[in-house]
């Protein structure tokens, strides 16, 4: 059964109509119906932009990561730690790249 099938459903087998709040007991704010209703058109919304662990997961890429500092004898690098790019090396005084606002493999906000 899909979402739009229970809310279907819902609205046929239950008290629930457009106006059922004129006079009930429970008024909309207390409607079990009105709440389950809501429910899952928010939950169609969500599915519209993607699942729980790809909206978890582009949430935690804007929140800004320490980039990984990982050194070498002679030189020092500067990684993304969600994929592991370098952003920066260092050789003595020599710098090449530089540590931007998001990771440009991954989209991994970052700072240094
Ligand atoms: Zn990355």
């Amino acid at each position: 059964m899909t979402e739009n099938e229970a809310i279907e459903r819902i609205k046929k087998e239950s008290c629930y109509s457009e106006n059922c709040h004129d006079g009930c007991l429970y008024g909309e704010e207390n409607c079990a119906y009105s709440k389950a209703i809501s429910a899952l058109e928010e939950i169609q919304q969500y599915r519209e932009i993607g699942t729980v662990e790809e909206c978890r997961e582009a949430r935690e890429k804007q929140i800004p990561k320490k980039c990984i500092e990982d050194s070498c004898p002679d030189h020092t690098h500067y990684k993304c730690p969600s994929c592991g790019k370098i952003q920066k090396t260092k050789y003595d005084d020599s710098t090449f790249g530089c540590i931007l606002n998001n990771c440009s493999n991954c989209g991994q906000a970052l700072y240094d």
